[in-house]
């Protein structure tokens, strides 16, 4: 079905819409809707760090480190630590042979860490399965560690030229609107993907579907932005249904978001008088997994802080320590759940040995060592690390 077919399906299938617009708009074939963006994209493409030059093909790698890098972290903090990275590791290989903690710490500040965990993997499973070149295919792309549908999509289209649209957010708006899906999302999806292939399909852009899927990456995130899109240069003006109705960002109708409940839980700082703090490292699987955090205590719903004591360390060569809970709280958001830390800080002597499965680590190696965004937040409050730290 062409793009056309498929806006006449959506005019049909949205109820609310009134039959005088039920025909597809406007001045331009939607046939040519491709076209015009294309035409729009050399014009006026964000230069990106990880983008090619125009009408050179770009690296598999950079690609795909851009894409792991984007997932959950905006472009404006994506860019700075993704140069840094690419200093650090330039290419695969550099990267399937580093020590998993160094990338992790490489990673640091990034957040979502098992992200850096699957992206260490996947390097290595690349030179073990590929030689250390990227499989072109999507199906193929997405059976590698840490790469879901949609990274397998934007690597294999804008790296390879093949022919697929990877959908994440900003497309799905952008589609939302210029088809005014009454469906919500998450429901919406198969069928804003179904859009967006159609789209693809419809016109003569077989050369170039790496810049069709970056062009719609850009249209989402500089002109149909989520408030107050700019629709009046937006080269979709006159064939975008949400605009021809004025309610353009009721677009994409999206079902009630379930919050995770509030954590709460205590950390412990344990500052040696040297300047060095008591750390350990999380296990492996799960959240922050691998990463080094000060001692805490669980964090559920029902945390109570009467008890939080019941999880300090024990600091050996220490005969009881003289713990001072700080006043206010550390808080975070993670994916599923806000969390609240309450922070307890003491202090020892030179002479005192770390607990079993716990080190002291000194300030200075802090910046190196793989510490999460929450433990930074914890270590600012504490005192240990100025807060323009954070
Ligand atoms: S006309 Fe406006 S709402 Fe429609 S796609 Fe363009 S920017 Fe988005």
């Amino acid at each position: 079905m062409g793009a056309k077919a498929s806006i006449a399906k959506t005019l049909a299938a949205n109820p609310g819409f009134s039959g005088k617009r039920r025909e597809a708009p406007r001045a331009r074939p939607a046939d040519l809707l491709a076209v015009d963006l294309l035409a729009w994209y050399d014009r006026h493409r964000r230069n990106l760090p990880w983008r090619a030059p125009r009408g050179e093909r770009a690296d598999p790698y950079r690609v795909w480190l851009s894409e792991i890098m984007l997932q959950q972290t905006t472009v404006a903090t994506v860019g700075p630590y993704f140069k840094r990275f690419l200093a650090r590791y330039p290419n695969l290989r550099s990267l399937a042979e580093a020590p998993l903690d160094d990338v992790l710490a490489a990673w640091a500040g990034l957040g979502y860490y098992s992200r850096a965990r699957n992206l260490h993997a996947c390097a290595r499973a690349v030179v073990e399965r590929h030689g250390g070149n990227f499989p072109r295919s999507e199906a193929e792309l997405a059976s590698l560690p840490g790469i879901g549908p949609y990274t397998a999509a934007a690597i294999a289209c804008i790296a390879f030229n093949e022919k697929t649209v990877p959908v994440d957010g900003n497309v799905e708006r952008v589609l939302a609107r210029l088809h005014r899906v009454a469906h919500e999302l998450p429901r919406a999806k198969p069928e804003l993907r179904e859009l967006a292939r159609e789209l693809a399909e419809d016109v003569g852009i077989a050369s170039r579907f790496g810049d069709f899927a970056q062009a719609l990456m850009d249209l989402g995130a500089t002109i149909c932005r989520p408030r107050q899109p700019r629709c009046m240069i937006c080269p979709w003006q006159a064939a975008c249904l949400a605009k021809a109705q004025g309610d353009q960002e009721s677009f994409p109708k999206k079902s009630a978001k379930r919050e995770g409940n509030l954590r709460r839980g205590a950390a412990f700082v344990v500052s040696r008088r040297d300047g060095a703090v008591l750390v350990r490292k999380r296990q492996e699987k799960g959240l922050l997994g691998g990463m080094v955090e000060v001692p805490g205590s669980e964090w559920s719903a029902d945390f109570n802080e009467a008890a939080a004591l019941a999880f300090a360390p024990r600091v050996r060569g220490e005969s009881g320590l003289a713990w001072r809970r700080l006043q206010g709280e550390v808080g975070h958001v993670f994916t599923h759940f806000p969390l609240e830390l309450i922070v307890f800080v003491a202090s020892i002597g030179l002479g005192a040995r770390a607990p079993r499965g716990c080190r002291f680590l000194a300030p200075a190696e802090i910046a190196r060592a793989a510490v999460p965004t929450l433990m930074i937040k914890v270590l600012a409050h504490a005192g240990v690390l100025p807060r323009r730290a954070l």
